[in-house]
């Protein structure tokens, strides 16, 4: 196991959890990604595992059942999941990053993710990839300082105005040669949608938690944004 500057024996008995939440498209899960690189830190990325929840149970067909034990069968299925350099998952050796992030798979998962089977599962998964880690780990996502990991042993919460997501969302899905026909103001719509649907959920609605560095990133550029959750890492930890 690689060594990282935290994993050295600390007496005091801190949480192995940062937890960065937000909104879609606020650019969290590029500055995830960097942090855990720069401070060589495990990556696990929840929307990953909603989304690669969604995928599989649209694969299995309308009528799939819920339930705890069929939603266990998919993560026990040939998956191998990666922490680095980022987070990734391998279904029978093959990287499911390119499906899971087509954006006809968002709303969905936006949808599904509402399903209280379905958020205890992947939150079982997340506490124990972290359980059976000796290593940091810095999680992404909408509800890891609230719900997930409340004792986070450092929050943030990254967001920007909707018109900043969904240019940066438009120049994203260009630059990946996924946009098809869709035009900017679609994809503000979306954005706008997917915020209402996850704030206003009943179960585990996106907020920022009471304890958590809030970070409009509306008018940083990525290096501003990166020093800045970088130098609070170090700060505190
Ligand atoms: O972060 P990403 O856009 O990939 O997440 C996809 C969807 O998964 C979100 O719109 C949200 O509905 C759901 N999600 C969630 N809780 C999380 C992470 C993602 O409900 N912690």
């Amino acid at each position: 196991m690689q060594e990282n500057m935290f994993s050295k024996t600390n007496k005091k008995v801190i949480s192995k959890v940062i937890s960065i939440d937000g909104p879609s498209a606020s650019g969290k899960s590029s500055i995830t990604k960097s942090v855990a690189q720069t401070l060589n830190l495990n990556h696990i990325d929840s929307g990953a595992l909603y989304r690669y929840l969604t995928f599989k149970v649209l694969e299995k067909g309308e009528h799939f059942h819920l339930g705890a034990n069929l939603l266990l069968d998919i993560w026990k299925d040939n998956l191998k999941i990666e922490f680095r350099p980022s987070f990734s998952l391998f279904y029978h050796g093959v990287d499911q990053g390119q499906f899971i992030r087509e954006h006809s798979l968002s709303a969905k998962t936006s949808q599904l993710s509402q399903n209280p089977a379905v958020r205890d599962s992947v939150n079982q998964v997340m506490r124990e990839l972290v359980q059976n880690s000796s290593e940091f780990c810095i999680l992404e996502g909408r509800d890891i300082g609230t719900v997930v990991f409340p004792d986070a042993a450092i929050k943030f919460y990254i967001t920007a105005s909707p018109e900043v997501r969904a240019k940066r969302r438009y120049t994203e899905l260009k630059n990946l040669n996924k946009l098809g026909d869709l035009s900017e103001a679609q994809i503000l719509e979306d954005v706008v949608a997917r915020d209402k649907a996850d704030a206003t959920r009943p179960i585990a609605p996106l907020t920022c938690p009471k304890d958590a560095i809030m970070v409009d990133t509306s008018d940083l550029n990525f290096d501003q944004v990166l020093k800045m959750v970088i130098e609070k890492i170090k700060a505190k930890i």
